[in-house]
């Protein structure tokens, strides 16, 4: 096992491991996969999509070419990854999300102070919101 351990630690030499494109790509196929379980005589594309989903987020694990791996995760951390986490990290109880009305720029206001006036981080847009 110890022998195991240090033969996969040289492979994994030159090698990113799974980076959070990689894992989220992962977590991704399993939610497909599961869909086909819990919804079954769909011709089983879910679980075909997912398959391939999880090859290729080994492959991107285990790919030497680590600037064009470096890349693809920076795109996705910036574009959809940290997105979906700021997403999923709300705090919905003590706050309501709303977007601006001008600009759609995504804002949060405490919960519960009724009436009051918003002023848009980004476009300085003055509005109403019940909150
Ligand atoms: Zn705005």
């Amino acid at each position: 096992m110890k022998k195991f351990a240090y033969k996969f630690a040289q492979f994994m030499i030159g090698r990113r491991g799974f980076d959070q494109f990689s894992r989220d790509l992962s977590i991704f196929a399993l939610i497909l996969i599961l869909a086909d379980v819990i919804l079954p005589g769909k011709a089983d594309i879910f679980s075909t999509l997912g398959m391939l989903i999880i090859v290729y987020s080994y492959f991107r694990a285990f790919s030497k070419n680590l600037a064009k791996r470096q890349a693809e995760n920076d795109w996705y951390c910036t574009f959809i990854g940290n997105k979906i986490r700021a997403y999923l990290k709300r705090d919905r109880k003590n706050f309501t999300y709303f977007k601006c009305p001008q600009c759609k720029q995504s804002l949060r206001a405490p919960k519960g102070r009724g009436k009051i006036r918003v002023t848009c981080s980004r476009c300085h847009n003055v509005f109403e919101k019940k909150v």
